[in-house]
């Protein structure tokens, strides 16, 4: 199949791939869970992390697949905090939440800036707050919401890859400078910030996506972030599979993502986590998985290393 013409890597196309949304109650978050995450102070935290019901985000990235849980209008006023009020009585005694609305949360069509205040009031008895934001939504916004929080507050920013052409091939309406002044604006302002990088998006081979996968993480904490989540790329929203398809996208190796967490760690720069989510999508062997699993877990925890897990699978191991 032919290579897709940069100029169809647009809003449109991609929207026109797109297989069904799910259906969302505006009253209910779609998802919660609790995960054990290491705190910028060291210690692990229960986290929970409140996956809103929300309106589809205002960009429509090529890797994208938040939309399938989101609402084509905005939700009403009241909605978002009866939401969270809901997943926090499933979640006692988490000390860190994540409130993640598929899009930014300073996007005034997400969520209502009237709800910031009952938003803060129920989550003041977390230490720490984290939403998501595009770059170019952070603003004074942002500070309006700190303001209101007894918490601490951490955004975190899809940085993606800071490889230029395919930035602008996402179509996430950004370049690496945005990233950089979102950043320092956060810092200046005492706001914690943690940076989201793929892991081999599209247009890449496998060498170079662990290239620009570690170059992304270099240039986060240069500009300032506390932490990174290294995600591999997967397909499922209509555009990434006609890509690979046209060859132009392959998911990447678990190889490839224990390579560059072990980098991030190493530069000692801040934590670095690795996201294990649906991670058995990325293994193609199944007598490894679990212990691989396992190490990424520990090395998202401890933020040190381990020996890599031996199996015949992995090349140059010599093992039968
Ligand atoms: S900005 Fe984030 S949520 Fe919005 S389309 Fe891009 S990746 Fe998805
Ligand atoms: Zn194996």
């Amino acid at each position: 199949m032919s290579k897709t013409e940069e100029r169809f890597l647009n809003s449109s196309w991609i929207v026109s791939n797109r297989p069904e949304r799910n259906q969302v109650d505006p009253y209910k978050p779609y998802a919660c869970l609790v995960e054990q995450e290491r705190s910028a102070s060291g210690d692990i935290k229960d986290t929970g992390i409140i996956f809103l019901s929300n309106k589809e985000c205002s960009f429509r990235c090529l890797m994208c697949d938040l939309w399938k849980n989101t609402t084509e209008e905005s939700v009403p006023e009241g909605a978002i905090p009866k939401q969270i009020k809901w997943a926090l009585e499933q979640m006692p005694g988490i000390k860190q939440v994540k409130l993640y609305n598929s899009g930014s949360f300073f996007d005034e069509k997400a969520i209502p800036v009237k709800d910031y205040k009952d938003i803060a009031s129920l989550v003041s008895g977390c230490e720490t707050v984290v939403v998501e934001a595009h770059p170019k939504l952070i603003n004074n916004r942002c500070l309006e919401f700190r303001d209101l929080l007894s918490a601490e507050l951490e955004v975190a920013i899809g940085l993606e890859t800071v490889h230029p052409g395919v930035l602008r091939k996402l179509n996430k309406q950004m370049d690496v400078d945005d990233f950089t002044q979102a950043v320092t604006f956060l810092n200046q302002h005492q706001i914690r910030s943690r940076a989201f990088i793929l892991l081999r998006p599209p247009f890449l081979s496998e060498e170079e996506g662990i290239h620009w996968a570690k170059k992304s993480l270099d240039l986060a904490f240069e500009a300032g972030v506390d932490c990174c989540t290294v995600i591999p790329v997967r397909p499922g929203n209509g555009a990434m599979d006609l890509l690979m398809k046209s060859g132009e996208f392959e998911k990447p190796e678990l190889s490839s993502l224990e390579e560059v967490l072990d980098y991030g760690i190493s530069l000692g720069a801040g934590r670095v986590f690795a996201d294990t989510w649906d991670l058995e999508l990325f293994s193609n062997c199944s007598n490894c998985f679990q212990d691989r699993l396992h190490r990424l877990t520990f090395i998202n925890q401890s933020q040190s290393l381990l020996p890599k897990v031996m199996c015949s699978c992995i090349p140059d191991q010599g093992m039968t």
